[in-house]
């Protein structure tokens, strides 16, 4: 991707192409890994459904009802291909990826409280058993380990991650037992930008017998993704940090899993027959969007995977593997940073984050805050790894296909006038 097509493509961006101001200078809009800009496009798809296509999809028989329904479902077909679903049916829209998280977690508690469905028995669940995640998870993909956990009886463990923040196969080789049941872990870590090797965690997953759910929010954004390809039996990603919209993510599953799972809310639209004591519930991915689904949301996020596909995920990817290289590399040059992640980028998506010597992450923050450099600044929803990293918090800079050079130089100067400003040797 050239700078001309930069250009281009952040032309296609209303927030782009009239920055909003920071210290008085146009923003460097470094958080993509919190959350996206959208381009034009997406807007104009969720508006123009709003304004002329609006109605009850799934309900009613009326025209309107078909037009609308063949859209939301078009929606579900556009992201199954983009995330190598074989069928559409194994897209479950939900609020987010923590919703779809939770969808997996809640709905083996429910198969394991004698809520379950047809085939449920594969995911039973009690003391003796073990659920495997790792230390450097978000608190979407543990904090639901820890309830299913807690309600089942069974042990959560983890791999423990090391130095830098990552952590490796042999590592969930030692880890893995014949008494792991479920193995959950993130494609890309949000704070270290570790890429995990999925296809062969997977197969080692499966030498035991253990189900796997991907934590997939970083990086069906920024790479090529075909979940069929890596094996997993779930994943859950957001529309938000896809160039889409907030308020819908997804739960892809494999068709034999979804079958299996109990839905773990239940009321309108996902059943076949009510009487006044029981239920009969659809087949997914119906079972699993109990009520009026964010309908808008689901077309933007079609609008969204239609953008990137048409820029080329391989190449969108390369591009940003540029921009985080000069990102590590200009890390690097600064004695007084502390990289958490690989330092091999050959193994590191879209981010880098940083210790700061001498400094808060905070004061870091806003600093490059007063100089229009927009970062995420915290524990990113991982205090267990800043903890195994002996930090409170860390200074990320995340990109998209949308950043530019210019953008990365930024947030490097603007971490040096911090060194600086607060007195500190070290600085390059
Ligand atoms: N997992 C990872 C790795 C993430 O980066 C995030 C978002 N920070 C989430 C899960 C949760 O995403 P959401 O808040 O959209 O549910």
């Amino acid at each position: 991707i050239t700078p001309a097509e930069v250009a281009e493509l952040r032309a296609a961006f209303p927030y782009f192409a009239d920055l909003p101001e920071s210290g008085g200078r146009p923003v460097a809009y470094l958080d993509s890994a919190a959350t996206s800009q959208r381009p034009l496009s997406v807007l104009d798809a969720e508006r123009s459904f709003l304004v002329s296509a609006n109605a009850a999809v799934h309900r009613g028989t009326s025209q309107a009802v078909g037009a609308a329904t063949g859209l939301f479902e078009g929606a579900r077909a556009a992201v199954a291909d983009f995330v190598g679903a074989g069928m559409p049916e194994q897209i479950i829209w939900a609020e987010n990826a923590t919703d779809a998280l939770n969808t997996v977690a809640l709905g083996i508690g429910e198969a394991n409280a004698g809520l379950g469905v047809d085939g449920s028995e594969r995911f039973a669940l009690g003391s003796g058993d073990e659920i495997l995640v790792t230390e450097a998870e978000h608190h979407a993909n543990l904090v639901p380990w820890q309830r299913l956990a807690a309600k089942t009886g069974a042990r959560l463990r983890w791999i423990p991650a090391c130095e830098d923040g990552t952590w490796t196969l042999d590592d969930a080789r030692e880890a893995l037992t014949a008494r792991t049941r479920l193995f959950a872990f993130s494609h890309v870590s949000n704070t270290t930008g570790y890429l995990a090797p999925v296809a062969d965690l997977v197969e080692l997953a499966r030498s035991v017998g253990a189900i796997t759910v991907l934590d997939a929010c970083q990086s069906v954004p920024h790479i090529p993704v075909d979940f069929a390809e890596l094996g997993v039996d779930f994943a859950a990603f957001s529309g938000h940090k896809m160039l889409g919209p907030n308020g819908i993510g997804v739960l892809y599953g494999r068709p034999e899993m979804l079958a299996a799972l109990p839905p773990a809310r239940t009321g309108g639209s996902m059943i076949t027959r009510v009487t006044m004591e029981s239920a009969e519930f659809m087949p997914p991915p119906l079972r699993f969007e109990a009520g009026t689904q964010p309908v808008s949301q689901v077309v933007g996020l079609g609008a969204a995977v239609e953008f990137s596909r048409a820029i080329g995920m391989d190449r969108a990817a390369a591009r940003e593997h540029e921009l985080v290289e000069r990102l590590v590399d200009g890390i690097a040059a600064n004695p007084g940073l502390r990289l958490i992640g690989p330092a091999d980028t050959s193994r590191r998506v879209a981010l880098a984050a940083v210790e700061v010597a001498g400094l808060h992450a905070h004061d870091v923050g806003q600093f490059l805050d007063e100089q229009g450099v927009l970062v995420r600044v915290g524990h990113h929803c991982a205090q267990p790894l800043h903890r195994a990293l002996g930090v409170t918090s860390t200074t990320r800079a995340s990109v998209h296909v949308t950043t530019t050079e210019e953008e990365i130089d930024r947030f490097l100067d603007a971490i040096r006038g911090a060194q600086r400003y607060f007195g500190l040797e070290g600085s390059a």
